[in-house]
């Protein structure tokens, strides 16, 4: 198979980039959004789900009948003869049941017909999906419901309307719900904080911008290894004599072949509206990255999980295959997926961007400071929602970012936080106000123009005008970590707004004054998250434990924090999910942890007795035939001859019966995690027990691979994975 994927691979050619229109008229072409809605929907039902979107009104039966109407008299105008709820099971990716828009009349007739209910509401096999006992103990249905703030869209044949995904009596059994609950609680607690400096604000939104790193390999080439196909990851291979060492990929061209991909990728995404804008190849070979146009965070999440669908598609056609596993090489620079986060006002205001004047700088340093401390106080639970077994391989391994939270924000921003610290207690005299106008907060602005140095080991960078968290896996949904920075983000803000109110109404502050001693306590109490230095040093860990931050560095151990006292507390203040929810979230999650650990190390397995061992064996007998013949034709002096193959013959036979062993062992420590009496401990025991096997096993069999002749040696080769174009 190796030689063969390595024949095909070699035969490719890249296929012709045809850009005839420019990309802004194609952008959009596919999606339901306000042009098209106004062009088919009455002007009744366009104002109602303009309302629904801006305030969560509820859309009555007769006006979603209207909008199924439109919906469907567009998506045939564009050649779809299905439609499907679109959903995000908690298996990570999206689903889909696509029914046809043909139904029959009562006298024989075919039509096309599509009603509001079933824009609104469907009931898909819900068995099929994860509940974590939700459906087990309430009813055994879930169904999925319209969510009208991400528009509906056509791809391929397809009308995909997006939807969430929950049980008959309200739970969440997906992840687009709760973070649309968290969506929703961030508006209310910021609009309300942002209103301190702009009684215009009526609403705000998280804004999420991602850039998407990912692995592009020739698809043959996959197909010929079995651990990539069936774990999206290398779990052997030995690391090829050339790496990233020599770091020329990273400013290099990009490779022919990779570019009509891109080319093809990015005009699919202008079509769906998925606002592409950056490409550029990676640190590792054959590595790269995609990023749009940042976006309202919800349909950003959308946008993110539809790309991952149509890379896989378009690579395909263009004989690659995407790797989006967050480590799929040793040796070898992972994939994450770093999330740019912010929050905007409907009248069009960054809150996380200095402004031009003292008042807008006090509102960007109360926003920017309340981040801090809801990452200072619920640090643990942000590192739990990027946790997974494979992006266990990046944080808490020997790559970055750390599995410590810890905010960067830069030497001058520090200087300001210090200087503010220094605020007095209670009222300010005009001299002090003066003072912190014009020298402290009046300065940002300026400051943040030359603070351009970035630490790129920071796992919550704040980069001029949004914080980018660095530590999510680039296969991961990132629904969760903008449902947990979100919640967090609404629950700090809420609390500031009571305690700047109390000191308003009760200690007769002026509100500026309010804002500035909330902010100085703030300060104080959040000191321990700002962290500038070098995150992947030993250094901080040790530091990082005299701080008492988290260092959870697997699933297993990071999300248990899912279920706290503090967590449940949370979510429930916040309404974003309950303590069934959570409790079947963390459930799913821990059962995602040991499917997944389970699979590798029956694949390891089978590559070490099916491959690995044949192949040996194999070499081994080649070397002894030659021994053999050697001694009969130079009888004693023969010894002198076959000293070499002597070695190689029994270092073969370290490894293998090595590997043997480990494997043997392996299987018998996976029998007894099988028994464990709770999945949270069966998870454990697979972390612990089952997986420090996979590295052990890797040694041997990479020892071999080295020994064993290039030509018997069945599995495709780092350097041939890597570097064939
Ligand atoms: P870098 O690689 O230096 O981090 P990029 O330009 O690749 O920078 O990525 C910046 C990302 O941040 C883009 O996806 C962009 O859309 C996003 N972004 C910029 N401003 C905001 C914002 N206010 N809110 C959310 N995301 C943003
Ligand atoms: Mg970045």
């Amino acid at each position: 198979m190796r030689f063969e994927a390595l024949t095909t691979s070699h035969s490719r050619i890249p296929t012709n980039i045809e850009e005839l229109d420019k990309r802004s008229s194609l952008f959009g072409t596919n999606v339901f959004n306000n042009e098209k809605m106004q062009q088919f929907l009455t002007s009744e039902a366009f104002h109602k789900v303009q309302a629904a979107i801006f305030s969560g009104s509820k859309i009555d039966r007769k006006i979603a009948d209207q909008v199924a109407e439109g919906m469907k008299a567009w998506a045939l105008s564009m050649g779809a003869t299905h439609y499907t709820h679109w959903f995000q099971p908690l298996t990570g990716a999206t689903a889909e049941k696509h029914d046809a828009f043909f139904d029959l009349l009562a006298d024989g007739r075919g039509i096309e017909k599509f009603g509001g209910r079933q824009l609104v509401q469907q009931e898909p096999d819900a068995s099929s999906f994860p509940s974590g006992g939700i459906r087990n103990t309430f009813e055994a249905r879930g169904y999925t419901a319209w969510d009208p703030t991400s528009p509906a869209f056509v791809y391929k044949t397809t009308l995909c309307i997006p939807t969430i995904f929950v049980s008959y009596t309200g739970e969440a059994l997906d992840n687009k719900a709760p973070l649309l609950r968290a969506l929703h609680a961030v508006d209310e607690a910021a609009t309300g904080v942002a209103q301190f400096f702009d009684k215009n604000v009526r609403k705000v939104h998280a804004t999420l911008g991602w850039e998407q790193e990912y692995f592009l390999i020739d698809k043959a080439l996959a197909q010929s290894r079995p651990d990539i196909l069936m774990t999206g990851r290398t779990l052997v291979g030995n690391s090829a004599a050339k790496g990233q060492q020599l770091d020329d990929h990273y400013f290099g061209v990009i490779p022919s072949r990779v570019l009509s991909f891109m080319s093809a990728l990015e005009k699919q995404c202008m079509l769906l509206g998925i606002p592409v804008k950056t490409r550029h190849n990676e640190v590792a070979p054959n590595q790269f990255e995609l990023a749009p146009v940042f976006e309202e965070a919800n349909l950003s999440v959308d946008h993110n999980l539809l790309l991952m669908d149509v890379m896989d598609e378009i690579a395909d056609q263009h004989g690659f295959k995407v790797l989006f596993h967050e480590k799929p090489f040793a040796g070898i620079n992972g994939s994450g997926k770093h999330n740019n986060w912010s929050l905007a006002t409907d009248t069009g205001v960054n809150l996380l961007s200095p402004g031009s004047t003292p008042m807008k700088n006090l509102q960007f340093l109360t926003f920017f400071i309340n981040t801090i401390k809801a990452v200072d106080t619920y640090e643990e639970l942000l590192r739990s929602s990027i946790a997974s077994a494979s992006n266990d391989h990046r944080l808490g391994a020997n790559e970055a970012p750390p599995a410590i939270i810890s905010i960067f924000v830069g030497k001058q921003l520090s200087d300001v936080l210090d200087e503010l610290e220094g605020v007095s207690k209670g009222k300010l005299s005009p001299e002090e106000k003066t003072e912190l106008k014009l020298n402290v907060v009046g300065k940002i602005p300026e400051i943040l123009l030359d603070n351009t140095d970035r630490n790129r080991t920071s796992p919550f960078a704040f980069t001029g005008n949004k914080f980018e968290m660095r530590g999510v896996g680039a296969k991961m949904n990132c629904a969760k970590p903008m449902t947990v920075l979100n919640t967090i983000v609404a629950k700090q803000l809420t609390d500031f707004k009571k305690e700047v109110d109390a000191l308003i109404d009760k200690k007769s502050l002026k509100k500026d004054e309010a804002v500035f001693n909330v902010l100085r306590e703030y300060i104080k109490t959040s000191k321990r998250i700002r962290f500038d230095g070098d995150g992947y040093s030993g250094d901080w860990e040790a530091e990082a434990r005299k701080r008492k931050l988290s260092n959870n560095k697997n699933t297993p151990e990071a999300i248990r924090v899912l279920t706290s006292k503090e967590s449940l507390a949370l979510f429930e203040a916040t309404n974003v999910m309950n303590d069934k929810e959570l409790a079947a979230h963390q459930e799913v999650e821990l059962d995602n942890y040991v499917f997944h650990i389970q699979i590798e190390s029956s694949i390891l397995s089978e590559l070490v007795y099916n491959h690995i061992i044949p192949a040996t064996l194999k070499y081994q007998n080649i070397l002894l035939e030659n021994i053999a013949g050697l001694k009969e034709v130079y009888g004693a002096a023969h010894k002198n001859l076959t000293e070499p193959q002597l070695n190689i013959l029994e270092k073969m036979a370290e490894h293998l019966v090595r590997a043997k062993k480990l494997a043997d062992q392996m299987t018998v420590v996976k029998e007894k995690s099988n028994k464990g009496s709770s999945i949270a401990k069966r998870a454990q025991a697979y972390c612990d027990d089952v997986k420090p096997y996979f590295e052990q096993i890797r040694t041997h069999v990479d020892a071999l691979e080295q020994l064993v002749s290039d030509e018997l040696w069945p599995l495709t080769k780092y350097r041939e994975l890597l570097f064939v174009k």
